[in-house]
């Protein structure tokens, strides 16, 4: 592995630090971005890497996004992000769960986890017997925390009406048509806060069965998961897999507008441009995003305060996304600079790295 400040996702980040322990046989990195802001929070990632590089660059890469995330959905949180390299038989254990919450408290609350890919409220639960300094915990009816994906969802929905409003002049996504591609915890809440409001849904999921079952509740369409890219509608939200837009994929959309909430959906930088240039409104990810982690945040922020957070809080601050992305949108405008760019450069102004 090339020595991880020599990556080209390195970005000054403030701690990459690399744990294992015999014992349990975990392994595992934990970057913070920036605390500029606040305590580097974002989620534990279990996964098997083909190689450690692999793990480093998912690390570095999905701190910094975590840091403009945070800074974008006006938290008082910096950015981290931490990777459970798994080996190839994915073993998790309670052991293994105990050794990375000592590591994690171990950096005495700089370092915030919550769930990501391959992590579970469970794991949660386990982590937190031995930091405080962990989020998405089962909560109290009306308390802000526990599963982010329905407030994720919800801030997607805003979003997808915003860019509707914004570039198809209609105040309501009654009658439009809009492609949705992964059917989980995201794009299932979004599928389903859309269809109430009558959008034309077409749904897609590699797990077949899920999107049928879906389509069967909501009276929508269902498309093959290679097809949903190229479906023509109003709107494309990627709601599954990252890095999905790149030149060839960008040059097949059939859409107006993309916005979804899979993390990193542009493949590098510049295919934000690509979209730009074929006159397609862009959402940017970590922005429209954001309702699951201002819901895990509020609670970690309450609970360390000793106090709790209404849930009428995180939807009052999950109803802000629009703005922000209008925001974003206007100054793409005015400034001919695509909406990613914008918005990458709003958010390093406020972590302090213009
Ligand atoms: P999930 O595992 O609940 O659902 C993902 C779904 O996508 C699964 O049903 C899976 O079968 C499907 N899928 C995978 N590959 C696909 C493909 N090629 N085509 C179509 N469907 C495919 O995950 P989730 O929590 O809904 O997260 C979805 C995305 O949103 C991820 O990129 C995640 O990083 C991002 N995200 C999630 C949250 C959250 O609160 N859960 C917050 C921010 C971002």
């Amino acid at each position: 592995m090339t020595a991880f400040w020599h990556e080209p996702d390195f970005d000054e980040h403030e701690l990459v630090q690399l744990v294992h322990d015999r014992a349990t046989g975990l392994t595992a990195i934990i970057a913070i971005h920036s605390s500029h802001l606040g305590p580097g929070a974002g989620g534990t990632r279990f996964w098997h890497y083909p190689d450690s590089a692999g793990g480093m660059r998912d690390a570095l890469r999905l701190s910094r996004g975590m840091s403009y995330k945070n800074a974008m959905a006006g938290l008082p949180m910096g950015g981290g992000k931490a990777v459970i390299l798994a080996d190839a038989t994915k073993q998790k254990t309670p052991e293994m769960l105990a050794a990375f919450g000592r590591a994690i408290d171990g950096l005495g609350g700089r370092y915030v986890t919550a769930e990501d890919v391959g992590m579970t409220e469970a794991d949660m639960v386990a982590i937190s017997r031995e930091t405080p300094h962990v989020c998405g915990l089962p909560v109290e009816e009306g308390q802000a925390g526990g599963d982010p994906g329905p407030f994720t969802a919800m801030g997607i929905y805003l979003g997808i009406k915003a860019a509707v409003a914004h570039k198809l002049g209609r105040a309501s996504v009654e009658g439009v048509r809009i492609a949705v591609q992964g059917c989980g915890s995201v794009g299932g809440g979004v599928a389903r806060l859309l269809a109430k409001d009558g959008a034309r849904l077409v749904l897609a999921d590699i797990d077949t069965k899920r999107a049928e079952a879906l389509a069967g509740e909501l009276g929508a369409e269902v498309a093959p998961a290679d097809e949903i890219l190229t479906t023509p509608c109003d709107v494309f939200s990627p709601n599954a897999l990252g890095a999905i837009l790149d030149e060839e994929s960008v040059s097949r959309l059939q859409c107006p507008i993309v916005a979804g909430g899979a993390n990193n959906q542009l493949k590098a930088a510049g295919h934000g441009a690509m979209l730009a240039d074929r006159g397609i409104l862009y959402a940017p990810d970590y922005v429209i995003n954001a309702g699951g982690i201002i819901n895990v945040s509020l609670e970690y922020l309450a609970r360390r305060e000793g106090t709790r957070c209404d849930v009428g809080e995180v939807r009052r601050r999950v109803a802000e996304i629009p703005a922000r992305l209008e925001a974003i949108w206007q100054e793409s405008e005015a400034t001919g600079q695509s909406a990613d760019v914008v918005a990458d450069s709003m958010a390093r102004k406020l972590i302090g790295r213009a």
